[in-house]
């Protein structure tokens, strides 16, 4: 069964449609707001924000963890982005250096789901740079099983990557945060606040990272650390773009502000959470969704 993005699903998309059917019709006409992604960079000038910060993005080689890359750099952090291969991450760098030449970038693939791999890479970051500042805890697969045909292996899958792996990151991080301060964004999903009718294992494993936020936000409060998340809609990745306009419609057509979300949309979120424009936000879950969950 292929582990592809379930927030994409058709499944979804009928969520989506019952969502829609609950809106008030006046919410609906929001759906003539103005697309201006064209203007991002005239609107979003964030060069500076997170200068002299140090951040580590997981699942950073591409869809939103490489946005998240690109505005932490265009935002003056130094960052070391986590791929789940060698190669891939290798990849990533090179892109990132190409597209944003002089940019501070590293990359490391440890296995998230190994808290010794984990804690030995960040280790090696913190020695390098001396500390992290910011943790943007993103790497995540989904699914899309009917439970009647979930397999353990799948089960086991989800929860290790995107729930035991969120902690394995959190831990190392903070353990390196402690004394110092720190801001920690985990990515959520808009199924984490009201679930989808397949792949029960994706919303499950996002409801828990929604627990760990909340939880660890008023752990690590003490410490100076942060601990957000924000939660994408549906977001336009390689896996939508193949996607038949058919299919591609009635989801957009049930988002209130008209469009579907750009991976840079969710990273701007990142950048806001991660500086310290948001020194007093702490344990919140930041709906990313052009208006879904409203
Ligand atoms: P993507 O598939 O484009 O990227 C996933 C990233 O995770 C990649 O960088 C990949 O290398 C990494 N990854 C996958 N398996 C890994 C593993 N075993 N070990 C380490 N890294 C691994 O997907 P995306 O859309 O960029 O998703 C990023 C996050 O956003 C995920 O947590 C996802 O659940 C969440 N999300 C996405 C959407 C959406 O519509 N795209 C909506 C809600 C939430």
């Amino acid at each position: 069964m292929p582990r592809k993005l379930l927030d994409l699903s058709l499944s979804h998309a009928a969520g989506m449609q019952i969502a829609l059917l609950l809106l008030p019709v006046r919410d609906r006409f929001l759906w003539s707001f103005p697309d201006r992604r064209d203007s991002h960079e005239e609107r979003y000038d964030m060069e500076g924000l997170l200068k002299g910060k140090i951040a580590v993005v997981t699942g950073g080689t591409r869809g939103i963890g490489y946005a998240i890359v690109k505005k932490y750099l265009e935002a003056g952090a130094s960052v070391v982005l986590c791929g789940s291969r060698e190669a891939t991450a290798k990849e990533a760098l090179a892109r990132v250096r190409s597209e944003l030449p002089g940019a501070e970038v590293d990359a490391i693939w440890p296995d998230l789901t190994d808290t010794g791999s984990v804690f030995s890479a960040f280790s090696k970051v913190a020695e390098k740079y001396g500390r992290i500042d910011i943790l943007a805890n993103n790497a995540g697969i989904s699914q899309r099983t009917s439970l009647y045909d979930y397999t353990e292996k799948e089960f086991d899958d989800i929860l290790s990557l995107n729930v035991k792996a969120v902690f394995n990151c959190a831990q190392a991080a903070a353990r390196i945060m402690k004394g110092k301060g720190g801001a920690i964004v985990n990515t959520s999903s808009v199924v984490s606040l009201y679930g989808q009718p397949s792949g029960c294992g994706y919303p499950a494993s996002k409801f828990a990272v929604n627990g760990l936020t909340k939880s660890l936000a008023r752990e690590l409060a003490k410490d100076g650390i942060r601990v957000n998340a924000v939660a994408p809609g549906v977001i336009r990745t390689d896996m939508v773009a193949k996607l038949p306009e058919e299919m591609i419609k009635p989801i957009v057509d049930n988002i209130p502000i008209g469009r579907m979300g750009e991976p840079e949309d969710i990273a701007n979120a990142y950048v806001f959470l991660s500086s310290d424009y948001a020194s007093y936000i702490t344990g919140a879950i930041l709906s990313v969704d052009g208006g879904v969950i409203i």
